[in-house]
């Protein structure tokens, strides 16, 4: 299979390549094309060029091309979630729910709309809020979710008659450039581009002055460089950055629904989760029990190529990522007790074994920082207020969790916690109505919802005067 980028309307090679390896394997077995910053130019002048015509089109028409969007990728299912099994190392199961997913998030963009708004309208004033287009959105998107994070990001932009720019994660493009070329034949040349990189592009297309708006997902660090690079022209920003949840389980919770809510939290996609639950606090009294049920749920854990039938963990997306990985292990059996997992597993692969970690310190790096594998430290607890201000430290707030059978407490601790999302008694759920937004150095801006929605239009106020001053 050939693998193409889009510019301009046109399925575009490159003199550039790059290898795709394949996590489950470590060896490589595709190969992407990789733009040269001359081509990133032309996306970006191309999508420039397309803006207008795009932007005046009424919006029902940009509607219809989100939804045929998701039903051509509904339609090639099979090859989308085969490819992000073999690009990105998730089980086939899981691959197939990021498809529908996908299409999910497109359709129910396609039904949103940002309607204007009267603030007041009597016989001094007409005061309206309006959305317009911003003008060029680039998405720049992580390797966990490479057809998903596109999809949502892509599908808002398009909607409000921006046009889009796509750079994925360079160890993950083959599902874009596959979205790219289901795109192109869907939507006028210029309103759709998808450009790959080798970490290379990123200041290009933050600095540049005809991109009017960045909606970035990733880590902290890259973040902050893109937040740097973008203050040069004052584009807008949406970023969506790491995390350290933690789920806080009360002394009165069902330990047996805690524990099968957590462990699904903790380990899907092997862990790689901005959302994911990082760290676990229970209360001394259920503390055993709690740690006892994760540790039977990881052992039952089937790791391996996620391509094949039964397995439900599969491999660290990369290298780099493994060696991550294999830090924190050491971490793990340095500062706690190793209950479950705690090894690699032999041979070729990035494959780690669902552990679970006791009684560790809320000191150990693998408890403060962002492990992203894994490898999951459970603390116990006395006293909630301690608790509360261990959760609250450090520069993440992300997401975090609350499991207990006392719907009022839950609710009122939730009030303490400095995070953009509070589940109660279930974790990493998010949908295209409800807004999802990081607090702290979690991130900038908000997708989803009409909040989301908003962060793709420049918002106008038309204030007409009936009344001689
Ligand atoms: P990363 O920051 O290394 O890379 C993300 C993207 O940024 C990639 O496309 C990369 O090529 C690009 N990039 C690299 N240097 C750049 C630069 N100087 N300017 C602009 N772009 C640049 O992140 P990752 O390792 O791919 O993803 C893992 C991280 O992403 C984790 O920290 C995770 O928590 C976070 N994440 C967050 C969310 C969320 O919604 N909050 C979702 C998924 C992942």
């Amino acid at each position: 299979m050939t693998y193409k980028m889009l510019v301009d309307g046109e399925l575009l090679d490159s003199a550039l390549r790059l290898d795709v390896v394949n996590p489950a394997t470590g060896a490589p077995w595709a190969s992407a094309p990789r733009a040269t910053a001359g081509q990133a130019e032309l996306a970006v002048a191309a999508a420039k060029r397309a803006q207008p015509a795009w932007a005046a089109l009424p919006i029902e028409q940009r509607r219809k091309v989100l939804l045929a969007l998701a039903d051509r990728i509904e339609a090639d299912a099979d090859t989308y979630a085969r490819t992000i099994v073999a690009e990105q190392g998730k089980p086939l199961a899981e691959a197939n729910l990021e498809v529908v997913h996908s299409c999910a998030f497109l359709r129910a963009f396609a039904g949103m709309t940002l309607e204007p708004e009267v603030l007041q309208d009597d016989a001094a004033y007409r005061i309206e809020v309006r959305h317009r287009p911003l003008g060029v959105v680039v998405a720049i998107t992580p390797w966990n979710f490479p057809l998903l994070i596109a999809a949502y990001k892509l599908a808002p932009a398009l909607l409000l008659g921006n046009t889009f720019i796509l750079k994925p994660a360079p160890s993950t493009p083959l599902s874009a450039l596959l979205l790219g070329e289901a795109a192109a034949s869907l939507t006028p040349p210029g309103v759709v581009n998808v450009i790959v990189d080798d970490n290379d592009l990123g200041p290009l297309l933050s600095t540049h002055p005809d991109v009017q708006k960045i909606s970035f997902t990733g880590s902290t660090a890259t973040g902050r460089k893109v937040m740097a690079n973008a203050a040069s022209t004052l584009k807008r920003l949406t970023l969506e950055l790491g995390g350290n949840d933690a789920a806080i389980v009360l002394e009165d919770a069902d330990v047996a629904r805690a524990a099968a809510g957590i462990y699904g939290g903790a380990f899907f996609n092997a862990g790689q989760v901005c959302i994911a639950v990082k760290r676990v606090y229970a209360h001394r009294n259920v503390y055993d029990a709690l740690c006892d049920a994760l540790a039977a749920l990881a052992r039952q854990a089937v790791v391996g190529d996620g391509s094949m039938q039964g397995v439900t963990v599969g491999p660290l997306q990369n290298e780099q990522q493994y060696a991550k990985a294999q830090h924190y292990m050491e971490i793990a059996h340095r500062d706690g007790t190793v209950i479950a997992g705690g090894q690699f597993r032999d041979g070729q692969g990035f494959f780690v074994q669902p552990t679970i970690v006791r009684d560790i310190g809320a000191d150990s790096p693998l408890v403060t920082e962002e492990q992203f594998a894994p490898i999951l430290p459970v603390l116990p607890y006395a006293d909630l207020d301690d608790v509360v201000t261990e959760v609250n430290a450090g520069e993440y707030g992300l997401g975090g969790s609350i499991w207990s059978s006392n719907e009022a407490k839950a609710t009122a601790l939730s009030e303490r916690l400095t995070s953009g999302t509070i589940w109660i008694n279930h974790h990493l759920h998010f949908a295209p109505h409800v807004p999802f937004a990081g607090a702290k150095q979690s991130g900038l801006g908000a997708e989803f919802g009409d909040e989301g929605l908003a962060e793709f239009a420049q918002m106008t106020v038309v204030s007409l005067a009936r009344t001689a001053a």
